[in-house]
């Protein structure tokens, strides 16, 4: 736990320079902070890992910033290690000599796998010592895992499972089921992994940083590592030049790279045009239509591959076969690589017309045939990052606007520019937000076009804000939430849930805090969706990460495995519920007044849900007295 000054990573390694990086020395760093809330002790625990691995087996850095980041490969590989609950269970009952249902009734009365099975080791004799676990083994282990495939592929799973599971001692069985279950639930998230990372290549520098010098190189480094990151999140690339170049090295060397996503910029809500012409007052600014439909970022290589990410870099190509055919009809011929950003909406090409979110929402995911597709789709291009071999994330918008429209034709029913218009004139704006939503589509994104007006990726960016017809007189933006609980219902309702409790996530704490009770907005084709998808995910205690008010009488909890889009009436500070706890008041949370249902939102994971910083901004931002609420007790 050495602060960075005393710290000396030559005497905390326990193992010969040159040696592979032990896993219980990961292992028992994930056990420190797991015993801490506090971020700065967890940077410079994570921190203090990385310099020691420089300092001795820099070739196994990449190892470790991998299991301590707990991915096994980068998000847009897709690489899944394709194992559930059950298979851990019934390795863990070969791997420790136990019967399943002791585990199982083990996990009932301990609530997390992971403590099951260091609990699991400790208790077992061993005949022989097998060789201590390292972190490039677990890691290559870990990918072995996901490539099995084909006849027998679990058996194989669980044989290499076990074969990690017998040689982990001490906490290193605890750490080896959490990563396998891709949730190590300590409160390290990936952002503190790589500020950590960028600390410990400055701390690593030789000759040493003076020490005057030394806050303001390890800040500069922590923000070159993250926009770095966000450009191309790939760590098998970052760390090999972080090693050799250094840091200051790493913005010129990791660039953008064709094929490879980067985060979306994504927008600020705001509550009617004058509050847009507030925040952008001499800028110069464009209005676009907001379409409703899915977040896609196509890539168009060289070699004539294309491959679509979702808004969460996932690999979505396979979703699309139909973009995929159509490339060569809306590119220019001259065209011979680009990233374009665009919004795929359902659309009915005979009509010429946009359709609901929810027709789109019900095309396949996988395994599309070109020949089957029902929903047709048309893509509305709003943005270039990328064309011809140039990279124009630092270009502002107004010229890769140009470079869109000079490098793509439209194709009716296939590809359009999204909408636009440049005025400024509050009435006109005022109509064209009336036409956007009279086209099917959900408001406008208006865009700041000449200054601040680059690509910000992975960013919620002041320079793009949305508007939302529906949501002027409501809160000022729908929130997306986690249903954790729910209630069981009555009357009509027998046999289906009758309300839900909702929480939003605090990526700080990593808890699920409550937020509401919903029990409105539902059809009841939806409620019976709903209730049946969550009945497979009931546990049996609320786990240690859910935050809400005891009296709120939950009859049932739910795994945290949906988001759900929710529109209210407005939020107020709630004494019941938890969400953004300590933000806007020291000791009550905030809640939702009069939460609708909107829709379920696939394209996000929970932990993508509504983050208690932004419920505390939509709060603060809101525009009525909430002295006269405050103290309401709960409400649904
Ligand atoms: P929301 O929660 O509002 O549905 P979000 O949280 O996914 O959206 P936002 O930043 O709120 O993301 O809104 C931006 C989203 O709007 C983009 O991710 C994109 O999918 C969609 N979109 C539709 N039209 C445009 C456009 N013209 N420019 C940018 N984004 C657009």
């Amino acid at each position: 736990l050495k602060n960075k000054m005393d710290f000396d990573p030559n005497k905390a390694a326990f193992w010969k320079k040159g040696e592979q990086v032990p896993f219980i020395f990961l292992a028992r760093a994930l056990d420190l902070i797991s015993n801490t809330t506090k971020r700065l002790a967890i940077t410079e625990i994570i921190c203090n890992v990385f310099r020691t691995v420089i300092a001795t087996t820099p070739e196994d850095l990449l190892a470790v910033v991998y299991l301590a980041a707990n991915k096994i490969a980068p998000a847009h590989e897709g690489v899944e290690l394709g194992i559930g609950d059950a298979a851990i269970i019934k390795t863990l009952a070969e791997a420790y000599g136990r019967k399943e249902d002791q585990i199982k009734s083990q996990l009932k009365a301990m609530g997390d796998l992971g403590l099951v099975a260091k609990a699991s080791r400790s208790t077992q004799r061993l005949m022989f010592k097998p060789p201590p676990l390292t972190c490039v083994k677990v890691l290559e282990t870990f990918r072995v895992i996901a490539k099995e495939a084909g006849n027998q592929s679990m058996d194989k799973k669980r044989g290499r499972m076990k074969g990690l599971l017998v040689a982990a001692t001490d906490c290193e069985p605890l750490y080896v089921v959490r990563l396998l279950q891709s949730k190590l639930r300590i409160g390290l998230q990936e952002a503190t992994v790589m500020v950590a990372l960028a600390q410990a290549a400055v701390l690593s520098e030789q000759p040493r940083v003076p020490a005057s010098k030394l806050p303001e190189r390890l800040e500069l480094a922590a923000q070159t590592m993250k926009s770095v990151y966000s450009i191309l999140p790939v760590f098998d690339k970052i760390v090999p030049i972080l090693l050799s170049e250094g840091i200051e090295k790493l913005s010129k060397l990791c660039t953008f790279t064709p094929g490879v996503p980067v985060g979306p910029m994504l927008a600020k809500p705001t509550k009617g045009v004058s509050e847009v012409l507030d925040k952008f007052q001499d800028l110069e600014f464009t209005c676009e239509y907001k379409y409703d439909g899915e977040r896609a970022q196509i890539h168009y290589l060289e070699d004539g591959t294309v491959e679509i990410y979702s808004r969460n870099a996932e690999r979505n190509t396979v979703k699309f076969p139909d973009i995929v055919a159509a490339v060569s009809r809306y590119k220019k011929p001259e065209v011979s690589s680009f990233v374009l950003d665009c919004e795929v909406v359902a659309y009915d090409p005979e009509k010429e017309k946009i359709l609901p979110f929810q027709v789109l929402s019900t095309r396949a995911r996988k395994g599309v045939i070109l020949s089957d597709i029902k929903v047709k789709v048309c893509i509305f291009a709003f943005d270039l990052l990328y064309i011809n071999g140039r990279n124009l994330l630092n270009e502002q918008l107004i010229v890769r606007r140009e470079e869109l429209y000079t490098s793509f034709t439209e194709v009716k029913g296939e590809f359009l520019f999204a909408t636009a218009t440049n005025t400024r004139e509050v009435d006109e704006m005022q109509k064209f937000l009336d036409a956007a939503i009279n086209d099917c589509c959900e408001g406008l994104i208006v865009k700041t076009l000449k200054t601040d007006a680059t690509y910000e990726p992975a960013k919620r960016s002041n320079n793009w804000l949305k508007l939302k017809k529906d949501y002027m007189d409501s809160v000022g933006d729908s929130l997306d939430l986690v249903p954790v609980g729910g209630y069981l219902g009555r009357g009509k309702r027998t046999g289906v849930y009758g309300a839900f409790l909702l929480a939003c996530y605090d990526e700080d704490s990593e808890t699920y805090q409550s937020i509401c009770k919903i029990g409105t907005g539902f059809s009841e084709v939806v409620l019976e969706e709903r209730s049946a998808s969550l009945r497979q995910h009931v546990l049996e205690k609320p786990p240690p990460y859910y935050r809400y008010g005891e009296t709120l009488g939950v009859d049932v909890w739910f795994e945290p495995v949906e988001v759900w889009e929710v529109k209210a009436a407005d939020l107020s500070i709630s004494p019941v519920h938890k969400a953004a706890n300590g933000l806007v008041d020291p000791v009550k949370g905030i809640s939702l007044r009069f939460p609708r249902l909107l829709r379920l939102r696939e394209d996000k994971t929970p932990e993508q849900a509504t983050s208690a910083a932004q419920v505390a901004e939509l709060y603060r931002a809101q525009k009525i007295t909430h002295t006269a609420r405050d103290g309401d007790s709960d409400e649904d």
